[in-house]
């Protein structure tokens, strides 16, 4: 298969899912390419969750086969919690352990979920809050940060389990507007570095700026994708210029 050539990071192919008679994923192919970073845009209800939570096993799809490096995870005797490490993701919503400190919350599934012993625990979980810019912050409680540190904690506590891949979905959305910038700067970075990303996202101008492709999702088909200068600056579909004139 090709996804196990390297290059490819995860292949979608023929996915439909459906919520009892609702009909949510009407077959979707995708593929993301090692290093690159995708953003999903759509109108609520599109389905951009549902696929990205059957891209780490949240939702198992009624047809179709998703690749993750080369392995099926749809493969019914696969080892879904060996698979799941690999990926990390990130929500709206922060879910943080609320009595826990910043850097019990770090290194806490590094010790239950990989073993690692707690030394080496907490040497990464340093490692990864100075990289998301909050190392002051170790022995604070969730409580004591702002939503958009509570959300760089979480990414944090993502990257310390040393994923293959991050999915994001609508990471900023429950944000006050003047802190999604220090959250997008994280992502910004990870990027950078050549993280596979896939980004559920309404903040069009990162995806614009940041996403190597855009895939404008509707109706739980894709419509287009391709590079944001093109889906996002001259969508060549009716249905996107509408999303885009609500969005914009
Ligand atoms: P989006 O993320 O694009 O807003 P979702 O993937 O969350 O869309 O949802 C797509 C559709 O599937 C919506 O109509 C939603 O109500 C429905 N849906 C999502 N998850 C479930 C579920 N667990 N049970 C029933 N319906 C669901
Ligand atoms: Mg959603």
């Amino acid at each position: 298969m090709s996804a196990s050539k390297g290059k490819v990071s995860v292949e979608i192919r023929g996915v439909h899912k459906s919520f009892g008679a609702l009909h949510v994923l009407k077959g979707i192919d995708l593929t993301i390419d090692a290093g690159e970073v995708v953003c999903v845009i759509g109108p609520s209800g599109s389905g951009k969750s549902t696929l990205l939570r059957c891209v780490n096993l949240l939702e198992e799809p009624e047809q179709g086969n998703i690749f993750v490096n080369g392995v099926e995870i749809t493969d019914p005797d696969v080892d879904i919690d060996a698979q799941r490490r690999k990926i990390g993701m990130v929500f709206q919503q922060f879910n943080l352990f609320p009595h826990l400190t910043v850097t019990e919350n770090l290194t806490l599934p590094q010790r239950r979920v990989l073993g690692r012993a707690p030394e080496e625990a907490a040497r990464v979980a340093e490692e990864n809050l100075k990289r998301v810019g909050l190392a002051q912050k170790a022995s604070a409680y969730p409580a004591q940060l702002s939503g958009g540190q509570q959300q760089r904690v979480a990414i944090a506590r993502a990257l310390a389990m040393h994923p293959e891949l991050m999915l994001f979905d609508e990471p900023t959305s429950a944000l006050d507007p003047e802190l999604v910038g220090d959250v997008l700067a994280v992502m910004r970075m990870l990027a950078r570095e050549g993280m596979t990303m896939m980004v559920v996202t309404h903040e069009m101008s990162f995806a614009r700026e940041v996403a190597d492709r855009v895939v404008f999702m509707d109706g739980g088909v894709i419509v287009e994708q391709g590079p944001g200068a093109q889906v996002i600056g001259n969508p060549s579909h009716e249905r996107t210029r509408t999303f885009l004139s609500r969005v914009l």
